[in-house]
């Protein structure tokens, strides 16, 4: 464990400690500007030597609650002792999403102007919940997302807002969209209605099933539309799902596709599937939370064909593009069903400006001031900048595919997607040891602390998962997985199928 705190700076001897907890619970001015100037050494440190660490913690479950005090103290700790705490306890038990070697997931990084905007926003602490409870935090958040939408290449009628997670925006466009199919839900609840359908395909994130259970539509009335042998949903098996729901007298209510899909990046054909939710009048909500910033790339644009159609987009700038969790941009192109589906201010909440109140779109009535750390981002790093990093991240995940491929051990389980590969090693004729040779495979190599991969199912087959997706990640930490996955399988071989 490398030692982040510098014990031989000054502040942090002996002395500096007694005469801290002398005055612990102090965080008038220069107490605050120490604090600060610590954890900002600490920040910079543990970036800096990240290397050093195993991108997954050594710690079993529990260990880090047993280094805690079980109750809290009565009174003030100094903050110096805090910190060791943190260094020593806390992050030595997380799992280092900002190590290069992680490549589970989709991998995210925090890029470092979005850490100091991180806490701008803190130190303003500020709600937009109104627009006058912090005017220029919504408008900053609505330039911001603006910036975003043309970044994008999508046209100005799309608008929107920046909420935690793509999980609640979905169940945030699902419900504008079950306003607009139902008869009144808003005031007369569901049972009375008509049954409702939603539609996605079999590889889409289990956020839209989730979407459907907490808007009281269920379980069953998601269909999960088949797919072909790229992954893509199968727009002649979503036409079929359609017309069989309105024929028994089910209303279809959503349409969710997706662009970059969880397990394989694979991408919908949306222009088709848009054409069929046109035809019936189903709203289209497309999921972009993974690849959507991958519209910046000039070389990437076409795989978005259609996607302006939809009523609503989710795109994730805490995945691909760099800024600290959470933020995650919804776009629409009418925000009257979303305040329909829930808008609804109380007397002490009324104002008199006309402006847009966030409040009025989801659930949400506190709004964090995320909008800051999307337009310091851009600033900071520029659109170039910002695409320049994702085209290095799908050229190293292209490269390590190609080498994947050729070695003869691995093969590929899916084409590759942006950043995204997905791959086996093969063992024909025996599905219960190939998936038993794969699971170990992973096991060693993220057990190695020097990379971290994840693993979906494919066909009924388990499948290894490499996604890159950090501003930190280079050739170099892909010639390390590499190695270790082939060094893996060499070792952990069963051998031939007997
Ligand atoms: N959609 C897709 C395609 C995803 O891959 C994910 C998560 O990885 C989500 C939605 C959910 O994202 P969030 O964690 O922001 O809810």
């Amino acid at each position: 464990m490398p030692d982040h705190i510098d014990r031989a700076n000054p502040e942090t001897t002996a002395d500096a400690e007694a005469a801290a907890d002398a005055t612990a619970g102090d965080w008038s001015g220069e107490a605050l500007r120490a604090a600060l100037g610590r954890a900002a050494d600490w920040t910079v440190d543990y970036r800096k030597r990240i290397e050093e660490r195993p991108v997954l913690p050594d710690v079993a479950p529990g260990d880090v609650r047993r280094a805690l005090a079980k109750a809290p103290p009565c009174s003030p700790e100094p903050f110096e002792r805090i910190l060791a705490d943190f260094d020593e306890h806390i992050a030595s038990g997380l799992t280092h999403w900002n190590h290069p070697g992680f490549l589970a997931y989709f991998s995210s990084s925090t890029r470092a102007p979005s850490i100091v905007a991180e806490l701008l926003v803190a130190a303003v602490g500020v709600n937009a919940m109104l627009w006058r409870t912090s005017p220029a935090a919504t408008e900053v958040e609505r330039t911001a997302v603006d910036w975003l939408r043309q970044a994008v290449g999508l046209p100005d009628t799309f608008t929107g807002l920046i909420f935690d997670t793509a999980s609640t925006a979905t169940f945030t466009a699902l419900l504008a969209a079950r306003e607009r199919a139902g008869d009144g839900v808003r005031d007369d609840g569901l049972p009375g209605g008509p049954a409702l359908a939603v539609y996605t395909s079999e590889q889409s994130h289990s956020s839209v099933e989730k979407s459907a259970i907490a808007a009281g539509l269920g379980r069953g009335s998601v269909r999960r539309i088949e797919t072909d042998d790229a992954f893509r949903m199968r727009p002649d098996a979503l036409k079929a799902a359609i017309g069989e729901d309105i024929e028994g007298g089910i209303r279809p209510a959503m349409v969710c596709a997706t662009i970059g899909t969880t397990s394989t990046a694979s991408v919908d054909p949306v222009a088709e599937v848009a054409a069929i939710a046109r035809r019936h009048g189903v709203w289209l909500h497309v999921d972009a939370a993974y690849a959507g910033p991958a519209a910046m790339v000039a070389e990437q644009r076409a795989l978005f064909r259609g996607w302006e159609a939809a009523d609503s987009i989710v795109l994730n700038p805490h995945k691909w593009l760099g800024t600290s969790l959470d933020c995650s941009v919804l776009l629409y192109r009418d925000a009257d069903p979303f305040r329909a589906s829930l808008a609804l201010t109380p007397t002490y909440l009324e104002s008199e400006d006309d402006e847009t109140n966030l409040m009025d779109i989801g659930l949400a009535l506190g709004r964090r001031f995320r909008g800051l750390k999307l337009w310091v981002l851009f600033r900071c790093v520029g659109t170039d900048g910002l695409a320049e990093t994702m085209r290095r991240h799908i050229a190293m995940a292209e490269a390590a595919a190609a080498r994947l491929a050729e070695g003869g051990v691995f093969e590929l389980a899916a084409p590759v997607s942006f950043s995204t590969v997905c791959f086996r090693a093969a063992r024909e004729g025996d599905p219960a040891g190939e998936e038993r040779w794969n699971r170990d495979i992973l096991a060693r190599v993220n057990a190695g602390g020097r990379s971290f991969l994840s693993h979906t199912e494919l066909d009924g087959r388990y499948t290894v998962r490499l996604s890159v997706g950090s501003v930190h990640t280079e050739e170099r930490h892909l010639d390390d997985a590499l190695e270790a996955l082939h060094r893996a399988a060499a070792d952990l071989s069963p051998g031939e199928p007997g």
